[in-house]
């Protein structure tokens, strides 16, 4: 046992982990409880992606109830260790695709949010998936160029407007990704806009983008419908 499990143990003894959904005192630090865990609503591995400029967007869960909180733990709570635990998931849940691409291109943050978060929780998550695929490699090039406002309570016209043109590839990176299957990979998918950003961006510079990668997707309500149909046959 290293110090750093020992010290660990100590501080688990004092403030026990908990679920990062429903805050119910769990096993490990990163873990769900078991409820949390059965209310997870898994995706089909093919949900497409419906903007025109991605090839494909691959989720593990639907962004509703439980996923919600999770994401938020993770962004917004300092729960970095859900890390290990979302990626080992989605890793489970995409394995084949994972086992086609070079490279994973997490979803930038800008500088001045990333300095106040203390970290990229998507590229937390590439690095997690890099660790169960041999070889795959994680590239940081792509880069904010500008500040954009929060999303969140912006509509779908104004949050595209909000992040285009704001992606752009660092110098570096640019010969990195040359002739490499890339994929992107985010926590969250909503309207889109950030990963078309994104993929607009490498495909500038001639990158072949497969698809988006994240870990819950908000489903259009047409989608939702099928998939309760689905589940009624
Ligand atoms: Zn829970």
């Amino acid at each position: 046992m290293t110090l750093k499990d020992v010290v660990e143990v100590g501080v688990n003894c004092v403030w026990p982990p908990t679920c990062a959904a429903c805050r119910q005192v769990v096993q490990a630090n990163g873990a769900l409880c078991q409820s949390c865990w059965a209310e997870l609503q898994f995706l089909p591995h093919n949900v497409a992606g419906d903007i025109d400029s991605l090839p494909g967007v691959y989720a593990a869960v639907c962004y509703d109830g439980v996923a919600q909180e999770i994401v938020k733990a993770f962004k917004f709570r300092q729960k970095v260790r859900l890390g290990r635990t979302l990626g080992a998931l989605l890793y489970l849940c995409h394995r084949d695709l994972l086992n086609c691409v070079d490279c994973l291109v997490p979803v930038p943050l800008h500088r001045q949010r990333l300095f106040e978060r203390g970290y990229n929780q998507s590229a937390l998550l590439a690095k997690e998936l890099s660790l169960h695929v041999k070889e795959l490699e994680v590239c940081n090039g792509l880069v904010r160029n500008r500040k954009t406002s929060q999303q969140i309570g912006l509509s779908r016209a104004a949050r595209w407007k909000n992040l285009s043109g704001s992606m752009v590839i660092d110098e570096i990176a640019r010969s990195d990704l040359a002739g490499k299957r890339v994929l992107l990979v985010d926590d969250v998918y909503t309207s889109g806009a950030t990963l078309h950003a994104c993929t607009r961006a490498l495909q500038h510079e001639g990158v072949d983008v497969l698809g988006g990668l994240v870990f819950a997707r908000a489903l259009p309500e047409r989608m939702v419908l099928d998939m309760d149909l689905q589940k009624d046959n």
